[in-house]
């Protein structure tokens, strides 16, 4: 069965991959929202993208919703990772929800930007992609005061208050570089324009992107685990393709690999969003191996240990549930 090629079939696998710390304590929450406080939990929105996640979720008792006046008055509910508007929160306590947030410290780390800034009297300049989550909870921390900009070519189509006090805030899930290009056009448009303190694109999202860079060049065909309402996978995708892999796919499972994307290909990269379980990751190799690439090299850009104490409405003793 090996042919004479066989040898020189391989796999790089990125590193690091799948699961960052906001997507693991999200979703640790819901498991122990349903532990102390038992079925049904609900969670307002996908707790992170990822299909196969939220199936688990749903077999141990989770509901899903979108909205919290699906929500029956007085259960408990859950806020997704990526964050929500200050009018989310007020809706659900007007129906007396009890509400556990799941939302990423790093989400919460660009509302609070968002408010200050406001505060400050300032416009803002939101990048991000319009109709995603994160970016409808990050607008409604200050909607009158915030403007998105959803790509570098919506800069010229910018319509602003005063130029001279904008600041740009920005999705923690963005291309790195193409949110660069966004900024240096915007500060083209606008040279008064003000950096945020920090970087809003979290260090999961960038650790994942150089990794798929470091991949890319060498691969001739790239695997992007991932749900395709995960805005940092299809980013992968995206950047796998600008860093010359010849071919990149997106998928949620092994089992939708085609055999023809295989044709002639001699290295294969692997890379997960941050919200991919390894499990999922492992079966694509399984299926890689059976096809030929049982040679894994795994491709390391970074470390990473960062991981997040639970939402507060968990942190209490497991003996003084409600
Ligand atoms: Fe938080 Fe980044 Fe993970 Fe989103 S991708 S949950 S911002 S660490």
């Amino acid at each position: 069965r090996d042919e004479p090629v066989a040898g020189a079939k391989r796999v790089l696998l990125a590193a690091p991959r799948g699961y960052c710390a906001g997507v693991d304590r999200a979703v640790v929450a819901v498991e122990k929202a349903l532990e102390h406080f038992g079925e049904p939990v609900y969670v307002r929105k996908q707790i992170v993208h990822n299909v196969h996640v939220v199936s688990e979720l749903e077999q141990r008792g989770a509901i899903f919703v979108d909205e919290v006046d699906e929500v029956p008055e007085g259960a408990h509910l859950v806020f997704s990772a990526h964050g929500v508007s200050p009018a989310v929160v007020a809706g659900a306590a007007a129906r007396g929800l009890q509400a556990i947030d799941a939302t990423c410290p790093l989400v919460t780390k660009v509302h609070r930007e968002a408010t200050r800034f406001a505060g400050q009297g300032r416009q803002i300049l939101l990048i991000g992609h319009a109709g995603h989550e994160e970016v409808e909870g990050t607008m409604g921390q200050a909607p009158e005061r915030t403007i998105l900009v959803n790509s570098p070519a919506d800069v010229d189509l910018l319509e602003v208050d005063d130029p001279e006090n904008l600041v740009w805030i920005s999705q923690t899930t963005l291309s790195v570089d193409e949110t660069m290009e966004t900024v240096r056009r915007l500060r083209e448009r606008f040279p008064h324009l003000q950096d945020p303190p920090s970087d809003d694109i979290c260090y999961a999202t960038q650790n994942r992107q150089v990794a798929i860079k470091k991949v890319a060049p060498d691969a001739d065909l790239v695997i992007v685990v991932g749900s395709a309402n995960s805005s940092n996978s299809v980013r992968l995708v995206e950047v796998a393709l600008e860093r010359g892999a010849r071919t990149a796919h997106r998928i949620d499972y092994a089992d939708e690999i085609q055999q023809a994307w295989l044709d002639g290909v001699r290295t294969v990269g692997v890379s997960s969003g941050a919200s991919v379980p390894e499990v999922l990751v492992q079966e694509v190799l399984e299926q890689l191996a059976d096809a030929g690439y049982r040679d894994i090299e795994e491709v390391r850009t970074a470390e990473e240990d960062l991981m997040f104490s639970l939402p507060k409405e968990l942190r209490h003793d497991t003996s003084g549930t409600a």
